[in-house]
């Protein structure tokens, strides 16, 4: 079955006299659970960065569904689709629980600062909308996290607030959903809630895929349908698991067996 959401082609980045990301191609299958792993500073954020359009690629392309989105800007790559979460929190930390959610679901929707001023009994009804589609978004994600839309985001522990992350970027109702390393800073425990809610998202939503950044081996030998291997750039491998932690350039790269 060969349908892809989303295909690399050669994409490169330099910065400087330093290939980040170089010529790496790849795809991601519909309903697809993509891995990526590498050593520290491989080039795997940058190849996210490149991907949701922070930065522009100095050679490639990125095609989502067969179209080219390379050079767009990112909040458009957003409402084309692809969401993403961050290696570093970036939680509205201020705002509640739901609020966070809410502006996720703010690229889906078209309620602007101008409407909300013109027309703000429409700008209020889309607004009541929202925050009712939100919570219904955050319940299904998760309960707990849902029965506290009102805390703020600040006072979450680790676990949750990655869970919150992840709710934030489903609302904008993603094709693909990237996380760069979403285990670290979690103990084992909240590693395989974790895994559950990424298992539990591709079955309640047919067709969504996802591609994640990680270096927990145990997420990494068990959640992803294939794997990616990144080291100087490059790939230097793609394939089940179980095969490619094989290969001798990814043990040397990686494994450091
Ligand atoms: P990884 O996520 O695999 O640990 P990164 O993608 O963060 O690695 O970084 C890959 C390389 O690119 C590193 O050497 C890093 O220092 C460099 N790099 C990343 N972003 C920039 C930037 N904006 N300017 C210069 N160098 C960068
Ligand atoms: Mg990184």
């Amino acid at each position: 079955m060969n349908d892809p959401v989303l295909e690399t082609r050669d994409l490169s980045i330099r910065f400087g006299g330093l290939v980040a990301v170089d010529k790496v191609s790849l795809t991601v299958q519909r309903s697809e659970i993509l891995g990526i792993i590498g050593p520290n500073g491989a080039g795997k954020s940058t190849l996210l960065n490149l991907i949701s359009g922070i930065y522009q690629a100095t050679e490639g392309d990125v095609l989502l569904e067969g179209q080219s989105i390379a050079g767009q800007p990112a909040h458009r790559i957003v409402k084309k689709g692809i969401a993403r979460t961050f290696q570093s929190s970036r939680l509205f930390n201020d705002l509640t629980v739901l609020d966070n959610v809410i502006i996720g679901m703010h690229t889906r929707t078209d309620t602007g600062v101008l409407e909300a001023l013109l027309m703000p009994g429409r700008a209020k009804r889309k607004l009541e909308a929202a925050a009712e589609k939100a919570g219904a978004l955050l319940n299904a994600i998760s309960k707990d996290l849902y029965a506290r839309r009102g805390t703020l985001a600040g006072a979450l522990p680790q676990a949750d607030r990655r869970r919150l992350e992840i709710a934030r970027a489903l609302a904008s109702e993603p094709k693909l959903i990237m996380l760069d390393e979403p285990s670290s800073g979690m103990d084992d425990r909240d590693t395989d809630a974790l895994m559950e809610d990424v298992r539990r998202i591709t079955q309640e939503r047919a067709g969504i895929s996802f591609l994640i950044i990680e270096h927990d081996m145990r997420l990494v030998s068990s959640l992803p349908d294939r794997v990616v291997v990144i080291d100087y750039g490059r790939k230097i491998a793609d394939g089940q698991f179980a095969d490619i932690r094989r290969m001798p350039d990814v043990q040397e790269a990686y494994l450091g067996q």
